[in-house]
């Protein structure tokens, strides 16, 4: 460069020899590449250094423009600083990026001087360069390392081989609750609990001696004073000679992982203790646990079910089951006492009750099922056994009714021939003594077929076979005829029918009709307790008939006042009237039939009214 310079130099002797020597081994032996252009921008002068840095050598880059190494982007730069040498003036530390021949771009740091030949006259400059890529990616790293520590969701901590704490991130204050400041230049024994000292002594031996402590488990102090378990790693922090200056401390808190360690250990002990039969499998049906309750279930150990397909209990007949369960659980769905059957090792079926949910991971993936099972033979056998009894009971019931169907067929004929014959026998009577006498007989015949009747009726009932003649009839009549009979045969009792319609024309079964009021008159007077008076209402109520029976006699305690509708019901305090409990139980079955209603209104000690209501027919 300086043989340049001074062709370009008229002061040749401001050079001496002694002096470009020096300057050419300079210019040589250094790293930085020296570079010298003429104010047009062409290269004078090209080092070794340079040579290496933009890969031209000197013969290629002599007399080219510097552009060569500058990329076509980066001429504005170029112009500022040709700008600046003119004036004068150096440009120093200039990072750029420069060309290089292989067409790879390099980041460098200049530094341009102008060259002078007089004091003022300016004839180029000289261009310093260094490859700075290596630095900067050194930056880099030492950024990214900071951005690392100061984002880490772990404590990181520095300390010297004494103890101070260097350096403290922002995990480590949210976890130990001291600031930088507060720690910064402490003895790190700030958050060691006074009883696990000897423990640092330890770490700081291992790490002084080059080692790594590797998750060491233990408890640190917060500045609150809890105390919290953490997993501790320490590494020696060596100098560039290696030489292990202090040490740098991760720490990672296991407070959420011991709990969920110990739920984990409760839930393990919880399930291998539990009397339900407890199985969980992946997706694909893979049996992954198995509980002390399974193996008592189905014989199988652990062991010997773990890994295998669940298909090992499931009877081939049921396999399909198990595509319904999987393919509820994948949805997520929960599959609840799901009644079914399961094989043992020994070939036995089991009767059980199956609730199956899916297992669902962190990420809120299904990747299994968990099974609950209970065995329910105890109860199927339960439920056969009742079933069994019911059929039992029930044709007993059958053959009782079918015997009283029966008995009262029986009863029925003899009592018609002896009713015929007390008729004549009556005829041929003038005694008035033996008349009274036959005339007694004669009610107790009637008394007991009347009862011989509903008897057959209610067997009839039972067997589907009682019928009705149903044809309009009017019900105001029919409710006089009634009247008019009881009355015959009840002097003493006064009956009275009250009323303002005339006539009411019902569909129905004029004598089923007359049945249901017959009964209510004679109940009127069996639970009279000796009052005489009893009233009848008929009226029309919307589209209905309605008829009442009023008695001012025992009465019905009010929860009664349904059961007396049962067949065989008697209400407990009257039994000194005698009854089988069946007239009323009939007459509901009779007005039902009609499409009509009947219910009782009590007070117990002043009297009943029974009503029955029947659809009026339509003209
Ligand atoms: P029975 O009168 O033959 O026992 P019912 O079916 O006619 O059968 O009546 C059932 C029960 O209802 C009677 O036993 C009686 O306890 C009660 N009962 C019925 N009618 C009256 C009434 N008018 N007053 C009080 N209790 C009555």
């Amino acid at each position: 460069m300086l043989d340049l310079l001074n062709t370009l130099s008229d002061d040749a002797n401001a050079f001496n020899a002694d002096h470009q020597a020096v300057l050419n081994a300079v210019m040589t032996a250094t790293d930085d590449a020296i570079i010298t252009q003429d104010l047009n921008d062409n290269i004078m002068s090209w080092n070794p250094a340079a040579e290496r840095l933009f890969g031209y050598t000197s013969l290629e880059a002599l007399g080219q423009p510097i552009s060569i190494i500058v990329p076509s982007e980066r001429s504005a730069e170029q112009r500022y600083i040709n700008g600046q040498i003119s004036k004068g003036k150096k440009v120093d530390r200039f990072e750029t990026i420069c060309l290089t021949k292989p067409g790879t771009q390099k980041l460098i740091s200049i530094n341009v001087a102008p060259i002078y030949i007089t004091e003022r006259v300016i004839v180029g400059a000289a261009i310093v360069a260094r490859d700075i890529s290596e630095r900067r990616s050194e930056d880099e790293k030492q950024a990214t390392l900071t951005a690392i520590v100061s984002t880490s969701d772990d404590a990181i901590v520095s300390k010297t081989l004494q103890g101070i704490i260097t350096s403290w991130n922002p995990a480590a204050e949210k976890l130990f609750g001291y600031t930088e400041q507060e720690v910064i230049g402490k003895h790190i024994s700030l958050i060691i609990p006074q009883d696990r000292l000897q423990e640092e002594n330890f770490i700081i031996d291992q790490v002084a001696q080059g080692r790594k402590v590797d998750q060491f488990e233990t408890v640190r102090r917060t500045k609150d004073g809890r105390d919290i378990h953490l997993s501790i790693t320490v590494s020696p922090v060596t100098d560039p000679s290696g030489r292990v200056i202090g040490a740098s401390i991760i720490g990672k808190d296991l407070s959420a992982t011991k709990q969920f360690r110990e739920k984990q250990g409760m839930l393990a002990a919880l399930i291998s203790s539990s009397d339900d039969t407890i199985v969980s499998k992946t997706l694909d049906g893979k049996i992954t646990s198995w509980n002390r309750a399974a193996e008592r279930m189905f014989g199988y150990t652990a062991a010997e079910a773990l890994g295998q397909h669940i298909s090992l209990i499931i009877p081939t007949e049921r396999l399909n089951e198990e595509t319904f369960i999987i393919g509820q659980v994948s949805k997520g769905n929960k599959v609840d006492h799901f009644e079914t059957v399961r094989v043992s090792k020994d070939g036995r079926s089991i009767p059980i009750s199956l609730s199956v949910s899916p297992i669902i991971d962190e990420n809120g993936q299904i990747i299994g099922a968990s099974k609950i099972a209970r065995d329910i033979s105890e109860q199927v056998a339960m439920q056969e056994e009742k079933a069994r009894l019911y059929d039992e009971i029930k044709a007993l019931n059958d053959k009782k009714d079918e015997f009283i169907g029966l008995a009262s067929h029986e009863l029925k004929t003899p009592l018609t021939s002896i009713q015929a014959y007390l008729q004549i026998l009556n005829g041929e009577l003038s005694d008035e003594r033996r008349k009274e006498f036959l005339r007694r007989a004669t009610h107790q015949v009637k008394k007991l077929n009347s009862l011989v009747s509903d008897l057959l009726d209610i067997s009839k009932i039972h067997a589907g076979e009682l019928r009705f003649d149903p044809a309009p009839f009017d019900l105001h009549q029919l409710a006089l005829d009634a009247i008019e009979l009881i009355s015959a045969a009840n002097r003493q009792y006064s009956i009275d029918f009250n009323t303002d319609v005339k006539t009411i024309i019902v569909q129905g079964d004029p004598q089923r009709i007359e049945q249901v009021i017959l009964n209510l008159l004679t109940n009127a007077i069996r639970y009279s307790n000796n009052n005489h008076q009893i009233d009848v209402y008929l009226s029309i109520d919307s589209d209905v008939a309605k008829v009442a029976v009023q008695d001012r006699g025992i009465g019905i305690p009010a929860d009664k006042l349904e059961q007396i509708f049962s067949r065989f019901y008697r209400v407990g305090e009257n039994k000194n009237v005698s009854g089988l409990g069946l007239g009323l139980y009939l007459s509901q079955y009779i007005i039902d039939r009609h499409g009509g209603r009947i219910w009782a209104e009590s007070q117990p000690g002043e009297g009943s009214v029974f009503y029955f209501t029947l659809p009026i027919e339509k003209k």
